[in-house]
């Protein structure tokens, strides 16, 4: 009998539920995190991207990535220029994607990158703490404390963290925020300091949100009356602006509602630990997971939500 992904996931995902109904009591969601008003974060206005790309190769420079045409990567380069490389990778932490609303046939540019989240759902994925909220607001990733088991892969509500495959020794690679090579020393981010349009702002939460705000007050035609980040997932330190005529679905960011996940992530792991569950059981209760985030990705129509391969 062939096994595909599919079947596999939901074999997984039985398995991963029986795994837990008999070894363990349900696991419970804890409460969620608050943001904290210093935290630093970007504002990513797509009404006013003009699609150039600084901010994607100014990210590249900052952290030293190579190109996906030096690395003759042909799988990962598009057919145009504009969807090229065409999604996040160990060499592209940020990527500028033109997205179209299938819905009123709207199209813009939308920048693509790590949320750091207020509640991450990596960090509470990773059973070692190799992924943390760092008091700048930041998502850091510590590849010492990594064991490269990837659960921070599969527990990303974005599909943000990329492994490095080719690799002997692998590590996880997302965006920093600039946390250590800009922040550190009172500079803002790399893309936002390219941005030639205004498209991205850099600054505290609680600003950017008043930013947003004034922005949505000021020209209520230019854009829809929603910060994209402010409470999705129980909020995020990347916040977006679209066109009325452009939902976020359209862009390519999901309808996930606005609770956090880490809770019940973690209450999982916190499971794991105390019955100890076997591994089998944990890669089942993680495809089971898998399984969900992809067909809750796939409902809200976003890309790559049923092909991407892990
Ligand atoms: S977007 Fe994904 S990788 Fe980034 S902080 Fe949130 S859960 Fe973690
Ligand atoms: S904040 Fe820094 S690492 Fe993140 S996308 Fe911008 S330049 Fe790249
Ligand atoms: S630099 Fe600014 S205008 Fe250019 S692609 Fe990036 S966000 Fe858009």
């Amino acid at each position: 009998m062939k096994l595909d992904r599919r079947k596999f996931l939901k074999i997984g995902a039985v398995a991963g539920g029986t795994a837990v109904c008999t070894t363990a009591t349900p696991a419970q969601a804890r409460e969620a995190r608050e943001p904290d008003p210093n935290w630093y974060g970007m504002l990513n206005d797509s009404t006013r991207c003009i699609g150039c790309k600084a901010c994607q190769v100014a990210c590249k420079k900052e952290n030293k990535l190579e190109s996906e045409s030096t690395l003759g990567d042909q799988a990962q380069l598009g057919k145009a220029i504009y969807d090229s490389p065409r999604q996040l990778s160990e060499h592209t932490y940020t990527l500028i994607k033109m997205a179209k609303d299938e819905k009123t046939g709207e199209s813009t540019f939308v920048k693509q990158q790590c949320m750091h989240c207020v509640d991450p759902a990596c960090q509470s994925a990773c059973i070692v703490g190799a992924l943390k909220k760092q008091p700048d607001g930041s998502v850091k990733y510590d590849s010492d404390l990594c064991m490269g088991c990837r659960y921070c892969m599969v527990a990303c509500p974005f599909s943000v963290p990329q492994f490095e495959w080719q690799r002997a020794i692998p590590s996880i690679k997302k965006c920093t925020l600039c946390s250590e090579t800009r922040l550190s020393k009172g500079q803002p981010t790399a893309c936002s300091s390219a941005c030639p349009a205004g498209a991205i702002t850099f600054g505290k939460r609680d600003e950017l949100l008043k930013i947003a705000r004034h922005r949505i007050e000021a020209e209520p035609e230019r854009y829809l009356d929603h910060i994209y980040g402010e409470r999705e997932v129980g909020g995020t330190n990347v916040f977006y602006l679209t066109k009325p005529q452009m939902q976020f679905a359209g862009l390519g960011l999901p309808d996930f509602g606005y609770k956090a996940v880490s809770g019940v992530t973690e209450s999982i792991q916190h499971r794991i630990f105390q019955y100890f569950i076997p591994p089998i059981a944990v890669y089942s209760i993680l495809g089971g997971i898998m399984a969900y985030n992809q067909r809750r990705k796939k409902n809200a129509g976003i890309e790559g939500g049923e092909e991407d391969e892990y």
